[in-house]
């Protein structure tokens, strides 16, 4: 059989496309469905692979006769001299039989049944390749334009997409900022979605033949969007009504595994592959191994979802999900809320996890048929049930009741250590925001720990989306708003929703380190440079970690604020 990771020497760096896909291409970019653009060759080694096909053809077809032929003698000879027993080939079929409905009897994870849906397979398993549907394909300002370039490339300048209502374009990167290169992706994604007639797309501006200028003379603080701009993708794509249980959601950004808290397998792809998505709809996936965390009590006063992963990072490493599936369930799992949820799969890839998932009940189900009807979105949806009988390569129980304010240190999300041992951590930053920490349920933690109290250090607030800012101005609190209350404790709270400073930027971008310092934030990534200035120090915490030590300069457990167990 062909190798289907064969590389095309000949075509060059360029041709580094799996050969099924280069395959794909040749023939058209969908089965049946004749080739927009300019048909592509086949390049020389693929026609060889072809060859090499019909030789092992024949070669195999020689080798079922050779067998039939020698199994034949020797059952003859068996008979005649009754000295050794023939081969027992009817007994290993029937035991082959035996095994293989064993197998099909097996329960599958999580994660293997959404694959196995979407290849259109009874069952598969880890290690096994598969050709999977996509449901959504979500890109966005960074991303965006790389993805449209390799499709175009591949498919033809006049190529059409292969479905104008499952492609899903978010800007939330590089918006709220002056650099000219990031302001112009927003019109390249702009032009495309014209262009293509696309449906959703969550655009800064209200023009559809505008251009976006991000005004740096006005405040950062003060909204410069439009009234489609939906902020930061994977806080946007639920609220918008794009995620659905038991689909398939591919997404040009890391942390779009967080969609896992649907019970959908959701997982971040390069442009090369969104790219061939685009075209298709379609992605060989490779199955994961699924590493099993059942979490069992409940949260105690203080702790957050933010402190479950970093403690599960902290256990297994920032690499001991490699390509791995991390499922969370059991009591502890659905007595959180879809927020927590969130949490904890959008740091799936932080432990290098392939993808985050949680099993589907009646919170998901409540937000999915809520969102979906408020946007008009598809509102039908298939779940996966959890099998009794699945199989993991790893085992965990959590114990959420024991687990204590938690931080990563610097340099990655794996350097666990109790936020009330570090005292001796100074700060010169604190940063509440992100697709991670930036929900109505963190800011609102965030500000119950503030309450109060006074900011000692710089402190940024940076919502994950328009909703989010709404939310945060309109809950009272003995008659203030929110928002104004952390305003009056010190924040530094812009309506400019987005990813700002959690990825760095331009150095205009808001709440950026610009110089080395120390920041406490309730992001997602830590590695050096992440949050702007290489020689930085990031700490990830829970919002309500960062609250408390943000009144104290220092790193502190919430519960010293607040009172412990109150
Ligand atoms: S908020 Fe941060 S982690 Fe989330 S999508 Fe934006 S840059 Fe990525």
């Amino acid at each position: 059989m062909v190798n289907p990771f064969f590389t095309c020497r000949a075509s060059g760096p360029a041709c580094r496309v799996p050969d099924v896909t280069r395959e794909t291409l040749a023939r058209g970019n969908r089965a049946g469905r004749p080739t927009r653009g300019k048909p592509k060759k086949l390049c020389g080694p693929l026609r060889t692979a072809r060859e090499t096909l019909s030789f092992k053809t024949s070669s195999f077809v020689r080798f079922v006769v050779q067998f039939v032929w020698l199994w034949r003698s020797s059952t003859d000879l068996c008979r005649e001299t009754d000295l050794i027993r023939p081969f027992p080939v009817k007994m290993l079929l029937q035991e082959g039989a035996e095994a293989s409905k064993l197998l099909a009897s097996m329960g599958m994870t999580l994660t293997e049944k959404l694959l196995a849906r979407a290849g259109k397979k009874a069952r598969v398993t880890a290690g096994e390749a598969v050709w999977v549907d996509t449901d959504v394909l979500m890109t966005h300002d960074v991303c965006g334009p790389g993805t449209i370039g390799v499709f175009k490339r591949e498919f033809g300048k006049t190529a059409k997409v292969w479905d104008k209502e499952k492609i899903v374009i978010i800007p939330d990167h590089y918006i709220f900022t002056s650099d000219s290169k990031s302001n112009r992706n927003v019109d390249i994604l702009r032009e495309f979605v014209k262009e293509q007639g696309l449906k959703y797309f969550y655009d800064v501006i209200d023009d559809p033949d505008g251009h976006w200028i991000y005004d740096s003379t006005k405040s950062p603080l003060q909204r410069q969007y439009g009234s489609q701009f939906a902020g930061v993708c994977h806080t946007a794509l639920p609220q918008k009504g794009h995620t659905r249980p038991g689909e398939v959601l591919f997404g040009t950004d890391s942390h779009t595994c967080m969609a896992g808290a649907f019970n959908q397998f959701a997982t971040g792809i390069g442009n090369t592959d969104a790219g061939f998505v685009m075209g298709t709809g379609k992605l060989l996936i490779k199955v994961p191994e699924t590493m099993h965390f059942r979490l069992e009590g409940a949260l105690q006063h203080g702790v957050m979802a933010k402190d479950v992963i970093l403690h599960i990072i902290g256990e297994i490493g920032f690499d001991g999900a490699t390509y791995r599936a991390m499922q969370f369930d059991g009591p502890g799992a659905l007595g959180l809320t879809m927020d927590d949820r969130m949490t904890i799969a959008n740091m799936a890839i932080e432990a290098g996890g392939k993808n985050g998932i949680f099993p589907f009940d009646e919170k998901t189900k409540e937000m999915v048929d809520y969102r979906t009807k408020l946007n008009g979105t598809k509102s039908s949806y298939t779940p996966v049930e959890i099998d009794n009988d699945q199989s993991f390569c790893y085992d965990l129980v959590v114990d959420l009741s024991k687990i204590e304010p938690t931080v990563a240190c610097h340099p990655d999300p794996g350097q666990r250590k109790k936020a009330r041992d570090m005292h001796d951590v100074t700060l010169d930053r604190a940063y509440v925001g992100s697709c991670t920490g930036g929900k109505t349920s963190d800011f609102l933690e965030f500000a119950r720990v503030l309450k109060g109290h006074k900011v000692k250090i710089d402190t940024f607030g940076v919502p994950a989306t328009p909703e989010i800012v709404g939310d945060l101005q309109t809950i009272m609190w003995d008659g203030r708003s929110v928002w104004d209350m952390l305003v009056d404790a010190g924040v530094k709270m812009t309506e400019n929703a987005g990813c700002s400073a959690c990825l760095g930027g331009p150095t205009d971008t808001f709440g950026r380190m610009n110089s080395p310092m120390k920041c406490i934030s309730a992001t997602n990534r830590n590695f050096p440079g992440r949050m702007g200035h290489k020689d930085s120090q990031i700490f990830l915490a829970s919002p309500a970690t960062v609250a408390a030590s943000a009144i104290n300069g220092y790193i502190t457990d919430p519960r010293e604020i607040t009172g412990y167990g109150k």
